[in-house]
């Protein structure tokens, strides 16, 4: 896998793709072979739906707001993929603690300008009490509002930021979809675009080393057949996000970065039924948020339920699905019987279900001031790392796609560089 002019990057999310096709795209890496290393069987990481019967699910990213995700929005428009409403921006059987939050929310939210280093769950105990914190947070429906790490600034952006509670915050009228197709078929696009272009893939390539010469990079992956194979490249870059860095020999975030990055656990269960009952219940396309371990609990037309959790209930579901399937079932049912006040003897037993778990869902900055740079480098500039961890749109497919251009940008500039200097010396 020797060539002069190798641009390799690490990661095929939708970051990598979206690196790869600005980098194809550009008159500037002419000659240059542009190569795809993946990890996995397939591209897409967290962007990962299935099909079942005749309908996708996303198990991974699973909605946008043009409103809030304009470059998701716009390349969705360009592919020409099948989008639906995603209707979840209504809560059914509202919480006791919903009544009046929107007000209490704005009238706290100046409030935090003058609040340093203390989380948002202790900026509320102080404003509301310990009591009341609690109640605001379970009506919120997302656990990562208590964590130590979430600043008020971070918690507000959540908040504001998220389909089911926006109608808390000035966002109340964004609208969001889906993809018919699931957010796999987009990022299938985006891989078929960029293998016509010419950018080649190595699926099942698990980066372990990495080292420097002058000119250029080696790359030491595991590949499937356990053995290894090197890649010399004139430009890397890791589309990879902090957690994965960190399991790199490469001294992460250490030598990388003066920020620290965290990441938060989520999990999604969805549940399959013979028929829609819960349409008897006035319930569908409804989403309903509850002080029990299903947290949010999604009624999808009169297709499937869902929920979804993140935090200490990710974990927690993680664990139930160890016990098997008939126990973490009965949990289920005996909890949604729960959150609708219906015996559990009167709802039908589900026909199948799904779930993945995702230890490190969401990944993020800790600090939110000074704003991140673009991308980390090292090596003059010739090893790049990016990730929608280091944009605003953390935690959200739209952060990928810049991260990744950015990343791009980043080489483009030196290749025009490195031309003209070429151009001066011939
Ligand atoms: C449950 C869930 C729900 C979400 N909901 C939404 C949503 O509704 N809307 C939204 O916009 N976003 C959502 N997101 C976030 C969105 O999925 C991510 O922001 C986005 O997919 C990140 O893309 P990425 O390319 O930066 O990282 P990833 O998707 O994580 O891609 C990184 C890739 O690198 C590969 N890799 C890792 N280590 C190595 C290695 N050593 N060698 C080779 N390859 C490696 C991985 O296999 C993976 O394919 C959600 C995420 C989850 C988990």
């Amino acid at each position: 896998m020797l060539n002069d002019k190798v641009i390799s990057i690490v990661g095929a999310g939708i970051s990598g793709l979206s690196c790869a096709l600005k980098l194809a795209g550009s008159k500037l890496t002419k000659g240059h072979t542009i190569r795809i290393f993946e990890n996995g069987d397939r591209t897409g990481g967290r962007a990962h739906s299935i099909k079942v019967d005749d309908f996708s699910i996303d198990l991974g990213a699973g909605r946008f707001s043009p409103a809030l995700h304009p470059n998701v929005s716009k390349l969705i428009n360009e592919l020409g993929e099948k989008i639906e409403v995603f209707p979840f921006t209504k809560i059914a059987c509202p919480h006791p603690h919903h009544v009046g939050l929107k007000e209490i929310l704005a009238q706290l939210k100046p409030k935090m300008l003058s609040s340093y280093n203390e989380s948002f769950f202790q900026f509320l105990c102080n404003h509301m009490g310990n009591e009341k914190s609690h109640a605001i947070i379970n009506g919120l429906g997302y656990d990562s509002l208590y964590l130590l790490q979430i600043s008020p600034k971070i918690a507000y952006d959540i908040i504001e930021k998220h389909p089911e509670i926006q109608c808390f915050s000035d966002n109340e009228g964004y609208e969001w979809f889906n993809l018919v197709d699931g957010f796999s078929a987009l990022v299938k696009s985006l891989y078929e675009r960029a293998a016509v272009l010419g950018v080649e893939f190595y699926f099942e390539h698990k980066l372990v080393n990495i080292q420097t010469k002058s000119n250029s990079t080696l790359l030491e992956f595991s590949g499937c057949d356990q053995q290894e194979i090197w890649n010399n490249s004139s430009y890397t870059v890791l589309a990879l996000p902090p957690t994965a860095m960190s399991s790199l020999n490469v001294d992460f975030p250490n030598s990388w970065s003066d920020f620290t990055y965290g990441s938060i656990p989520l999990f999604k269960g969805f549940i399959f039924f013979d028929s829609p009952w819960w349409q008897d219940y006035n319930l569908e396309n409804k989403v309903t948020i509850v002080d029990n371990p299903l947290r949010k609990l999604y009624f999808k037309s009169d297709k499937y339920i869902f929920f979804y959790t993140d935090s200490a209930y990710a974990d927690f579901w993680h664990e139930e699905t160890k016990k098997g399937d008939k126990e973490y079932i009965n949990t289920v049912m005996r909890l949604i019987g729960m959150a609708l006040n219906i015996s559990i003897k009167e709802l039908p037993r589900p026909s199948s279900n799904k779930f993945k778990y995702w230890p490190s869902g969401v990944e993020f900055a800790l600090e939110t001031y000074p704003e991140h740079p673009p991308v980390l480098s090292k090596n003059n500039g010739t090893i790049i790392a990016t990730s929608d961890a280091y944009t605003p749109h953390c935690g959200w497919m739209e952060g990928g796609i810049i991260a990744g251009r950015n990343a791009a940008e980043h080489i483009l500039k030196q290749l025009e560089k490195s031309g003209v200097t070429e151009e001066k010396m011939n």
